[in-house]
């Protein structure tokens, strides 16, 4: 992961898949920018596997498998900090919010 820092004119873009802040790093230092775009779609798949765990066939006309949801997802889109939050914090920028209520 970077540990130089990110510019505050790249924040926007950590979340893009192979954003590099450092343009001068290449990728056999082994940095991939994939970090907080494949943390994001991470979040996003396990919250997904445990809203609808279900692995029944589509065919099946009710599921036998009984795997039970364990909670449904309160945001389908991330809440993103609002543009008071940037000026006062300009790390905010980065910033990803999604929510699980377990039930
Ligand atoms: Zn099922």
């Amino acid at each position: 992961m970077g540990g130089a820092g990110i510019p505050a004119e790249d924040l926007p873009y950590v979340w893009d898949a192979f954003f590099m802040s450092d343009k001068s790093r290449s990728r056999s230092e082994g940095g991939s920018g994939l970090g907080l775009a494949l943390a994001d779609r991470i979040v996003k798949l396990h919250f997904r596997k445990n809203e609808h765990p279900c692995i029944c066939p589509r065919e099946f006309p009710l599921c036998v498998c009984g795997k039970q949801p364990k909670g449904i997802c309160i945001t389908k889109k991330p809440v993103l900090p609002t543009e008071a939050e940037t000026k006062e914090n300009s790390r905010a920028k980065s910033a990803k919010l999604r929510v699980f209520e377990k039930i």
